[in-house]
């Protein structure tokens, strides 16, 4: 089956309108440009300030991307970094300085980091637990279980777009900050079983699999039933594994969770760019 076959594969009919307030809200995009182990970024704005969450393929595929999708990196504003992993940050300091981007992270992961993403001019830092704003955007970083310096998730905006792709659980922090989103783009990485019987070699299967690896579909499918509520319009499953998970399997898990609920389940891919989700 094609990828393209299996995104967006549960849409249900359009919420009724949500009554007095709406005119007054922001209206956010959201794009996955890519999720995976061999580079993540999304894109998020509020029509006036536009950020990309982590930039972790090339400068040129990035751009590209956006492209595709009628963005711009001229329009960028800014970065924000989750944590030092490479599939994270691999384009960070190629765009930061072709665009004059600010670098927005932790004081750990630019340590964590050092020398990955080149020289950056405009380093301005955040801690997990402490709201900080990028223009007209609201952020509130969280931390989450994950092999690294101090990997963050983030609640963003007033409509609360939740983002949180590299934890190995779901920790209290990340279940109180997850909850009350309207989008909630989770990392479904590995099928345990696929996991445990694939081509890994011993050690990466266990770091995968502990505490500070990666979530799998079930582990996912658990924490969505957790979260859900009538304002949750958008879930989209992230960071699968292209060797451990399979996106049929990791969609079942997202579908178990919703359990005829009325809202979105789309897939982030590593080789295909998602749709502008508008919310
Ligand atoms: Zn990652
Ligand atoms: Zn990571």
């Amino acid at each position: 089956m094609q990828q393209s076959e299996i995104r967006c594969c549960f849409h249900p009919p359009p919420a009724p309108p949500s009554g007095a307030g709406c005119l007054m809200e922001k209206n956010y995009r959201v794009c996955a440009l890519a999720s995976g182990s061999r580079g993540n970024a999304v894109y998020v704005s509020d029509g006036n300030t536009n950020i990309l969450i982590d930039a972790g393929l090339s400068g040129a595929e990035m751009q590209r991307r956006l492209i595709s999708r009628n963005l711009s990196a001229e329009n960028l504003d800014a970065i924000v970094v989750s944590h030092e992993h490479s599939d994270h940050i691999h384009g960070v300091g190629v765009l930061s300085r072709r665009y004059s981007l600010p670098v927005y992270m932790s004081r750990k992961t630019e340590a964590a980091g050092a020398g990955k993403m080149g020289k950056l001019s405009d380093v301005r830092y955040f801690e997990c637990g402490k709201k900080f704003s990028v223009g007209s955007l609201d952020f509130r970083p969280f931390s989450t279980s994950h092999d690294a310096g101090d990997p963050a998730g983030f609640c963003i905006g007033e409509k609360k777009i939740g983002i949180a792709t590299d934890l190995g659980i779901p920790t209290q922090v990340v279940r109180e900050h997850l909850r009350g989103c309207a989008l909630v783009m989770l990392e479904a990485n590995h099928d345990p079983e696929m996991l445990m019987k694939g081509p890994y070699p011993w050690y990466l299967k266990q770091r995968v699999r502990s505490r500070t690896g990666h979530l799998s579909n079930m582990q996912s499918s658990a924490l969505l039933r957790e979260i859900l509520h009538p304002e949750l319009r958008h879930i989209i499953l992230g960071h699968l594994s292209e060797k451990n998970n399979h996106p049929e399997k990791a969609l079942a898990a997202g579908k178990e969770a919703i359990n005829g609920h009325r809202i979105h389940l789309d897939l982030a891919l590593q080789d295909v760019c998602g749709e502008v989700i508008r919310i």
